[in-house]
């Protein structure tokens, strides 16, 4: 099974994406990661995504498809697998709908967790990082121990820099122009699953897999 969590930037789909896996038995699919791993590895395709990016140029669509039809291939891919994140545009969407049906697959559900902007605001201003190993809190719905130390290793706690309402409204802005069309895309194909994206972890995962028809 091919599955899409959708929803607004913060709206926490990386986060269900890693709940989901284990409920699925089928890996995540994290473009940023898949990536940021060629490169470091140094392989054919991360070189290509280097000569971009060292330029601070975009990388063009269709190398990012190259990279997830090279990870659909492996084993642990071949009945499925989560895609957050991605992808951004109608365009993405309508060329990782060929590569699928190459490989006789399909979307077969795409979950759309909704949270209002004002949500998402409060949302990120209850947000603390944990400074030395990067673990995501929110005070009321995920709240560390303490307020200032994180549970997993005592490390400070701090509001990152780009956690600001400003930035929350323009990548929201970008979403709503670019991303939130492919819900268009996906609904005539009859797809689409709306889900409440505001609660605690546990209540959204639970949502989220009565969406998907899995328990
Ligand atoms: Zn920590």
């Amino acid at each position: 099974m091919d599955v899409i969590l959708f929803g607004p930037p913060g709206a926490g789909k990386g986060t269900q994406a890693k709940r989901l896996v284990d409920a699925l038995r089928i890996p995540q699919i994290s473009t940023g990661d898949m990536m940021r791993a060629e490169r470091a590895a140094g392989t054919a395709l991360g070189k290509q995504f280097d000569d971009f990016m060292s330029k601070g140029l975009l990388v063009p669509d269709q190398l990012v498809l190259s990279l997830i039809e090279q990870r659909l291939k492996q084993a642990d891919a071949k009945s499925g697998a989560i895609f957050d994140g991605y992808p951004r545009t109608v365009a993405q969407a309508v060329a990782l709908d060929g590569m699928l049906a190459a490989q006789d697959r399909k979307i077969s559900v795409v979950v759309s967790m909704e949270v209002s902007l004002p949500e998402m605001i409060e949302r990120i201003a209850l947000r603390r990082t944990c400074e030395s190993c990067g673990h995501i809190y929110h005070l009321r719905y995920n709240p560390p121990p303490s307020q200032n130390a994180c549970g997993a290793c005592g490390g400070k706690l701090v509001q990152r820099k780009d956690d600001t309402e400003e930035v929350v409204r323009t990548r929201n802005e970008e979403y709503l122009a670019k991303t939130a069309p492919i819900l268009g895309h996906y609904s005539q194909k009859g797809v689409v699953k709306t889900v409440n994206g505001v609660g605690s972890l546990d209540e959204i995962t639970a949502r989220i897999k009565s969406a998907i028809g899995v328990s």
